[in-house]
């Protein structure tokens, strides 16, 4: 048994805590830290930004360390679960459950070439030399065969200093990638931040945040319309069915249910059309099925 899994394992025998590790800086720090938060799992001493601290309302230690490396800790058992993107999961080939995608961090894993380069096609890099963080995936995802050039970052910079022919990089606006003169052929991997771990021990914790994840997705809507338009209403809500609740005005319901947060700008006036009034949209805090 490694010597890291025994770790875990006399530390599960001293306490029940679910140890999850966290980013400790870069983009996916904040946005984890938040969903804690929001899943009322923030730090037992609010504001606490030790490197492991205990959870409020549950038995979760917080452990930061850096997001590369916790897909190995996780799989080695140094920890129980991870907060850490999906790429960096392939990337380092981790053996671990995927328990939750979380919403947040999200990018593509892109193959680009300089503006003014004829390639258009994944095909037509064979032969020529990549840069990349991502030397893994490029061989697993790249369907031709290239000459990697290992760079441990700016990897943009690559082709215009002569470097490289092409890169492959994490892209999520494409801001940077127009801002140094290349241009996306495609992607190889679409990527978000996952919690990752173990099923057994760590599904309490992952209904937890899943119970976020999803809340964070839908819109509570509450309107009044007459009877006679309820009809209309239903369809443009499907496949939701609404609770339809009688108003103390003859002829007057009032509807709510539950939409996906991206339609709402598509049904507000398409509700108002309808004849809907008083209308409120009201975030959701946690949802379980
Ligand atoms: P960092 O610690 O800031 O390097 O965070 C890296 C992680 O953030 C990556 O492994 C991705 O999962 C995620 N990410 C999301 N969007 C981007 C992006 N545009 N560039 C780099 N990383 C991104």
């Amino acid at each position: 048994m490694a010597a890291a899994r025994r770790g875990r394992l006399s530390a599960r025998s001293r306490s029940d805590f679910l140890r999850v590790a966290v980013p400790v800086k870069g983009r996916l720090r904040e946005p984890a830290f938040k969903l804690l938060e929001d899943a009322g799992l923030g730090p037992e001493q609010p504001g606490e930004r030790a490197l492991a601290f205990p959870c409020r309302n549950a038995p979760v230690e917080v452990l930061l360390v850096r997001a590369a490396d916790i897909p190995e800790y996780v799989q080695d058992g140094v920890v129980d679960c991870g907060i850490t993107g999906l790429d960096l999961v392939r990337e380092r080939g981790a053996r671990v459950g995927e328990l939750v995608r979380l919403g947040f961090g999200s990018c593509r894993l892109d193959a680009a070439v300089l503006d003014d380069s004829p390639v258009q096609t994944f095909e037509e890099l064979a032969g020529s030399t990549v840069a990349t963080v991502y030397p893994h995936l490029v061989r697993e995802l790249l369907p031709v065969d290239v000459q990697l050039v290992d760079v441990t970052g700016s990897v943009e910079i690559a082709p215009r200093l002569g470097l490289a022919d092409a890169i492959v990089d994490l892209v999520s606006s494409g801001n940077t990638l127009r801002t140094n003169g290349l241009r996306s052929i495609g992607t190889l991997l679409e990527s978000e931040a996952v919690l990752i771990g173990d099923e057994e021990h760590g599904a309490p914790f992952a209904a937890m945040l899943r119970a976020v994840v999803e809340a964070r997705r839908h819109r509570y809507l509450m309107l009044n319309a007459p009877e006679s338009q309820l009809q209309a209403i239903e369809e443009l809500v499907q496949p939701r069915v609404p609770s339809i609740i009688p108003l103390a005005e003859p002829g007057l319901v009032a509807v709510h249910v539950l939409v996906p947060s991206a339609d709402v700008w598509r049904l507000l006036p398409a509700l108002e059309a309808a004849g809907a009034s008083s209308i409120l949209i009201v975030p959701v805090e946690r949802m379980a099925s």
